[in-house]
């Protein structure tokens, strides 16, 4: 629970779907709201003995927060690998702690194995999730007091158990013009439709979402007027788009103006990288872990919590990319009312993530404190922020790059750096003469300011093939060369929101990940793509 000097959330429970309203309490989970209590026997529910858990002691070795200070290093240059993160893997013995969860604990409030991996609460261990709310509350800092803390088993599960409590089938809900494809997956079975919002550099445009709502006409449309909005506002996947405070207000207001519930599906949220800067220009070494961590805090992007005054934001936070994917542990932040709804929904299918991982977990946070899990955090910040730019470096190096003039067809969206890239050396254009202005554009991207992705718009309009075959089918020819050529990325077309749209307007785009391959393997990949693309359009 939130600051007492905040307003409580308003009621919003008519967004509720039949299936929400419908649902009652597991009559065997009502119980366990007692379990705990001290001196009660309880003879009522199918629980095994904890005896007869196999296991007595967890144990693990994590790293050592005491490993996360920053040390100078040649970040600054572009490559070598960070030494403090470097420490962190060495095989010294001093670089891990030993962490250890008892069956029974020794003060009943401590982790322990008995309650953890017995059946409990769909809302998470205690232990886990008020650690969880004092982190969610110092960091997201939502408008409102009763905000509240809900674990579920990573955002997958979380926005599907939004669009099971939010939408009725027949519904549309508001995403990006392109976005990410699993959570249309979500949507799709159930009867729930996407409906597109234009985007630019920060991504969802709020001028586009009022287009959309105020002209909204359902008997065109086929639908009532959307009242959930999905979106992914920071490191956005495909695109990379990061929205700043300004467009968060904006969107915001407008949402309060049509009754709009915001689903902000955070994941990349601790990987913000800030703006890319020409190796040329980059004279600062200044990196997120020298920043104290009120500084960092307050330098990240906020989220759409902050400016929610009347609980109308269900956030959804992951351990996916903070700790690891299949650790399958996150958390809801929203209204007591949906999150008493969305506790229903987990009462009778997920039930909440693995005792196994809520320990762990709650250990990991418990053994780092505050201070040492934010400092993870600059330090995965710090990380990221090297692989961007190693990645859009070697770009740099392969191709000739130069930043679009604001006032170019090609500069999509003005106010933002945007690169368009050509071949490199002495490839020039025939019909256009030689030159700069012979230069022909292979692709263009905006540097991502955070996540995980480079989203790349392919400039096929001078290819021989571009008047006779649909973009989309060039996209795709492109694609399968690169694959045979032993280069797999996403292909646009996947994180299309509007899967109708006329191939005619399409422009062809890959998300292109540098999150995961090692230095010389990303190095790999660009020789590939510049060697595909570059032979794609010389080709007829
Ligand atoms: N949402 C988005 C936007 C993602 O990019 C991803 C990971 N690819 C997920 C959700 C999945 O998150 P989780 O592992 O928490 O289910």
């Amino acid at each position: 629970k939130g600051v007492a000097s905040l307003p409580e959330a308003i009621d919003l429970s008519h967004h509720l779907s039949a299936l929400a309203r419908a649902r009652s309490v597991s009559p065997l989970k009502n119980l366990a709201r007692y379990y705990g209590r001290p001196g009660i026997i309880s003879l009522a529910g199918g629980l095994p003995s904890p005896e007869y858990f196999p296991f007595d002691t967890v144990k693990a070795d994590i790293l050592s927060s005491d490993k996360f200070v920053s040390t100078p290093d040649s970040h600054g240059s572009s490559s070598g690998p960070l030494s403090w993160l470097l420490s962190l893997f060495s095989s010294e013995s001093d670089s891990t702690i030993p962490i250890s969860i008892p069956k029974y604990p020794s003060t009943p409030t401590d982790l322990n194995l008995a309650t953890a991996l017995q059946y409990g609460v769909a809302r998470g261990i205690p232990q886990l999730q008020s650690t969880i709310v004092a982190f969610t509350t110092r960091v997201f800092q939502p408008a409102y007091a009763d905000a509240t803390v809900l674990l579920h088993v990573g955002n997958t599960d979380g926005w599907s158990k939004a669009v099971t409590t939010l939408c009725n089938p027949g519904e549309g809900v508001l995403v990006s013009d392109w976005t990410y494809p699993s959570a249309l997956e979500t949507m799709y079975p159930q009867g729930v439709r996407a409906v597109p919002v234009r985007m630019d550099g920060q991504g969802m445009s709020a001028t586009g979402l009022r287009e959309v709502l105020a002209g909204w006409d359902a008997a065109a449309r086929g639908m009532p007027r959307p009242h959930v909005m999905y979106i992914v506002p920071v490191g956005q996947n495909p695109t990379g788009a990061t929205m700043g405070a300004e467009r968060k207000q904006e969107i915001y207001n407008i949402c309060v103006e049509f009754d709009v519930i915001i689903v902000e599906d955070d994941p990349y949220y601790f990987l913000q990288e800030g703006p890319y800067v020409h190796p040329t220009q980059r004279f600062s070494t200044f990196k997120q872990t020298d920043m104290s961590d009120d500084q960092y805090l307050a330098s990240l992007a906020p989220s759409f919590l902050k400016f929610d005054y009347q609980g109308r934001v269900v956030r959804l936070d992951t351990f996916s990319k903070t700790i690891a994917p299949g650790s399958r542990a996150g958390w809801f932040t929203c209204n007591p009312i949906f999150a008493e709804r969305l506790e229903r929904a987990a009462e009778t299918s997920s039930q909440g993530p693995s005792g196994f991982t809520q320990v762990l977990i709650g250990k990991v946070l418990q053994t780092w404190q505050d201070k040492g899990y934010i400092q993870w955090l600059k330090g995965l910040g710090t990380e990221y922020t090297r692989r961007r730019n190693f990645f859009i470096d070697t770009l740099l190096a392969k191709f000739h790059l130069e930043v679009v003039p604001a006032d170019s067809p090609h500069n999509l969206f003005p106010g933002t750096v945007r690169y368009i890239a050509s071949a490199k050396g002495a490839y020039l254009d025939e019909k256009r003469g030689s030159g700069a202005a012979a230069r022909k554009p292979l692709f263009s991207f905006v540097p991502p300011t955070s996540g995980m992705f480079i989203w790349l718009q392919l400039h096929l309009e001078d290819h021989p093939k571009f008047k006779d075959v649909a973009k989309e089918s060039l996209e795709m020819q492109l694609w399968v060369k690169l694959a045979e050529g032993g280069l797999l990325i996403g292909p646009g077309n996947m994180f299309a929101a509007d899967k109708t749209a006329s191939t005619a307007s399409y422009p062809g785009h890959f998300r292109i990940s540098f999150s995961n391959a090692d230095d010389a393997d990303l190095v790999k990949a660009i020789d590939i793509f510049a060697a595909v693309i570059t032979k794609f359009h010389q080709d007829v």
